[in-house]
């Protein structure tokens, strides 16, 4: 069973695009794990060996304190200060800026992550209007055509495909959307050359 019809040819002499078989499923992107640089590991390595909380950790961070010393300054403050490290961050904090606490508590955790799903987003946006500029860029006469000629698998025949969202997958362009006659989903990929 084919999953695309062939594009005319004049349709691919105007798009420098054909048609492939094969479903989007298979360039569903892969979920990203999130990497750690290692100045933020230090930070994360100095949280709970000094046992401190996301905010002592952020105080320390906007003190400009470097993790790597943690070690020399707990003992020189613990010998001279009689006091722990989680301490002394919170009253050089107070001294320095005046306040008891940082405006971000968040942990380092998630603000890393909130700013990975920020920069997905951008990403994920820049890919869009990519994809829409490919298929805006095809002549409206070859546009109308593919979206006229999609193979639906459920109604068996050839359909129309409704609410297009356009997705680019190397050089090709996937245009996924609904059948108007029966509702499901249907798709097609347009290979670039
Ligand atoms: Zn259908």
């Amino acid at each position: 069973m084919h999953a695309n019809l062939p594009v005319s040819r004049s349709e691919r002499a105007a798009g420098r695009l054909h048609a492939c078989s094969g479903t989007s499923e298979k360039y569903r992107m892969k979920k990203k794990r999130i990497i750690f640089p290692e100045k933020l590991k230090l930070w994360i390595d100095a949280r709970s060996r000094y046992k401190l909380n996301h905010a002592q950790i952020e105080m320390a961070r906007e003190l400009g304190m470097d993790p790597n010393k943690f070690e020399g300054i707990a003992a020189y403050i613990l010998e001279h200060g009689n006091k722990p490290l989680a301490a002394f961050i919170e009253d050089s904090y107070r001294e320095r800026f005046g306040k008891n606490e940082p405006e971000d508590r968040r942990s380092i955790e998630q603000k890393l992550k909130a700013e990975d799903a920020h920069q997905q987003q951008k990403r994920t946006l820049k890919a869009q209007t990519k994809a829409n500029a490919k298929w805006d860029a095809l002549p409206q006469s070859v546009r109308d055509t593919i979206l006229a000629t999609v193979w639906c698998s459920q109604c068996m025949k050839t359909t129309t495909l409704a609410e297009p969202e356009y997705q680019l997958i190397n050089d090709g362009l996937i245009v996924n959307g609904k059948c108007t006659a029966c509702g499901g989903t249907v798709g097609r990929y347009l290979e670039g050359e």
